[in-house]
């Protein structure tokens, strides 16, 4: 057994990495961005993670998110803070998708959404390095993800949010112990709150990307995908992409199985997805920049999309890029027609970002993107319960004579 690796201490993590610079940075210590401003990486010693798992150990445990826990950063077993972290189930879609579409259904994680992944991992984090009490500007799920674990380990939350957030959101972080504000304002708004009161030393700041952990989190959508497809990956992921920790994550993950020797060096064609009412990655990929500007006067129904500027920007167009896919916007109206169509042909209610990826790859089908014939997967993020559906007004009276041919 590796010496990093006694019956407590579960990880294989050497130091973190400046995504820009590659300035080296200590384990096993508090961090937000680094000093150039960027996302800070975790590096892991590969070799001995490969030492001393083999995949087939790997594959006698169970299925959830903790199966991975060596390439996770947690050190210490005790610090897991758990609500049920399951695998998510690939579900076809053949009447609205195709016959070679799976979705990656994430909607089935605790509080609702793929947000879950990311934040047991940091919320973890922050119990591991002392953190007692953290803020966050949210669009909803994370908010809700990050009241739901702080709670459950006595860390304590306050989330900002803008004023038109989903009800739903703000209601179940109210409820699940944070305390919660509505903001006049986008998440960057939100955001500045958030560092302000960080830089006073008030909190600690968990913004998207602002801590190192949340890629690592969303990183075993990637890990699973590998798991799920028998150690090969996909043709094509489409990913809603807000501050794109997943599909960060995801690639990040790639590369360190590769490294594990577990999968070979062929990638998905990575599709980050867009709002047309808040795409500033889009643009910035279709003007070859490397970096985005901020999208003003963001609007869309896809809430958990609506991001005008990432700090991750470089991190997901460098991954579009090296993977051969693109980043696509849709507008709203094909979003909730992608919603509808799924939800009434498959019988699989997806969120609207959810209801992006399919209008996104029904869009990429016809311009060629991807063939029908290739395996693709679209994440649907968040369960589609959360969101407002059409009305079904109509009632009937028992106490009248009842027409069966009209029902
Ligand atoms: C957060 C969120 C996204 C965007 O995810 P990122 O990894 O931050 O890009 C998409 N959809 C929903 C429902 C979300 O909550």
């Amino acid at each position: 057994m590796n010496s990093n690796l006694t019956a407590d201490r579960a990880t294989f993590v050497t130091h973190l990495e400046c995504s820009i610079t590659g300035e080296r940075y200590e384990a096993d210590q508090l961090h937000g961005l680094s000093r150039a401003g960027r996302p800070l990486l975790v590096r892991y010693d590969l070799e001995a993670v490969r030492a001393s798992l083999p995949k087939r150990m790997l594959e006698t445990r169970p299925t959830d998110l903790w199966r991975w826990r060596e390439l996770l950063p947690v050190r210490h077993t005790g610090n897991i803070v758990s609500l049920g972290e399951i695998e998510t189930p690939l579900v076809p879609i053949p009447k609205s998708g195709g016959p070679n579409v799976l979705v990656k259904d994430e909607g089935r994680l605790p509080t609702g959404s793929f947000k879950a992944r990311g934040l047991v991992m940091a919320v973890a984090m922050a119990k591991e390095l002392g953190v007692t009490r953290i803020a966050m500007p949210t669009n909803g799920n994370a908010g809700a993800a990050l009241a739901a674990y702080a709670t459950r380990c006595g860390i304590e939350t306050i989330v900002f949010c803008p004023d038109d957030t989903p009800e739903i959101n703000v209601r179940e972080i109210a409820m699940q112990g944070a305390r919660v504000w509505r903001v006049n304002g986008l998440i960057d708004d939100c955001g500045a709150i958030v560092g302000k009161g960080a830089a006073e030393g008030r909190w600690f700041d968990f913004s998207t990307l602002k801590e190192p952990y949340r890629i690592e989190g969303k990183k075993t959508m990637g890990l699973e995908l590998a798991a799920q497809f028998g150690w090969t990956l996909p043709k094509a992921i489409f990913y809603p992409t807000g501050g794109g920790t997943g599909l960060i994550g995801m690639w990040k993950a790639f590369d360190e199985l590769e490294k594990l020797g577990w999968i070979g060096s062929e990638r998905p064609k990575m599709f980050a997805v867009q709002a047309s009412g808040c795409a500033p990655i889009v643009k910035a990929f279709e003007e070859g920049l490397e970096h985005a500007e901020r999208w003003e006067d963001a609007a869309t129904v896809a809430a958990g999309i609506r991001v005008p500027k990432a700090v991750g920007d470089f991190l997901i167009l460098r991954a579009v890029r090296e993977s051969g896919g693109q980043a696509l916007a849709v507008g709203d109206p094909a979003i909730l027609a992608a919603v509808e169509a799924c939800a009434k042909k498959d019988g699989l209610l997806l969120c609207p970002e959810g209801g992006a990826t399919l209008a996104a790859y029904t869009q990429a089908l016809h311009t060629g993107l991807v063939d029908e014939e290739d395996d693709v997967v679209l994440f649907n993020c968040a369960t589609g319960l959360k969101y407002p559906m059409p009305e079904a007004p109509q009632a009937l009276d028992r106490t009248r004579p009842i027409d069966f041919d009209a029902l």
